[in-house]
């Protein structure tokens, strides 16, 4: 966590979701309760339910919820860092870095152009040097050509090495078929190659 866990409360507490809620949605309060259409799926009749005091949301039509942060990084598409920092603008709470965050991120910076790297120069290794030649056969042989290395190797790159999104997943390598999936997965090669 980059900022002191008393700044990020801090910015929670001054952050009003029904507000928040209402920039983007149709709220409707009735007393305490308070009712927004939900953006995060399709509908007319609001069903997703706000709880102002404790910052919360929970749909009861997709089953959505999560804090002021989530709202954040749900709507905004952004991490949770980001709606931290957005919030905390927003809020007017001055946030500090803990010591060595600066740090930590720069090291990432680096990992990720290193990662990179190393994944443009095996992929284009993979596709035309002649000692993958054997490795280059045995992806034909299993139905595979050029397009899945640059399939694959877009899918690494615009995952930014599970910034937000899920760790990678074969998924998208594979053929139609799911038995054919499995094996691909679990099995080793068949032909041993070098
Ligand atoms: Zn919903």
């Amino acid at each position: 966590m980059a900022y002191p866990r008393d700044e990020i409360d801090r910015v929670r507490e001054r952050t009003d979701l029904v507000e928040l809620a209402s920039e983007i949605t149709k709220v409707k309060r009735s007393g305490r309760s308070v009712m927004a259409v939900c953006p995060f799926h399709q509908e007319k009749t609001p069903s997703l339910s706000i709880d102002g005091a404790r910052g919360l949301y929970h749909c009861f039509g997709c089953g959505k919820s999560g804090d002021v942060f989530r709202w954040v990084q749900e709507t905004q598409s952004v991490d949770f860092r980001d709606s931290v920092e957005l919030l905390a603008r927003r809020a007017g709470v001055t946030l500090t870095e803990e010591p060595g965050a600066a740090q930590r991120r720069g090291r990432r910076e680096e990992l990720i152009k290193v990662t990179t790297a190393a994944v443009e120069f095996y992929g284009k290794r993979l596709k035309k040097a002649d000692d993958a030649a054997s490795a280059r056969r045995y992806l034909r042989n299993r139905g595979y050509d050029a397009d899945v290395v640059d399939k694959v190797r877009d899918r690494l790159l615009s995952r930014r090495l599970g910034r937000v999104d899920p760790p990678p997943h074969p998924q998208g390598l594979h053929r139609e078929d799911a038995d054919d999936r499995r094996s691909v997965v679990t099995q080793p090669p068949r032909t041993p190659h070098r």
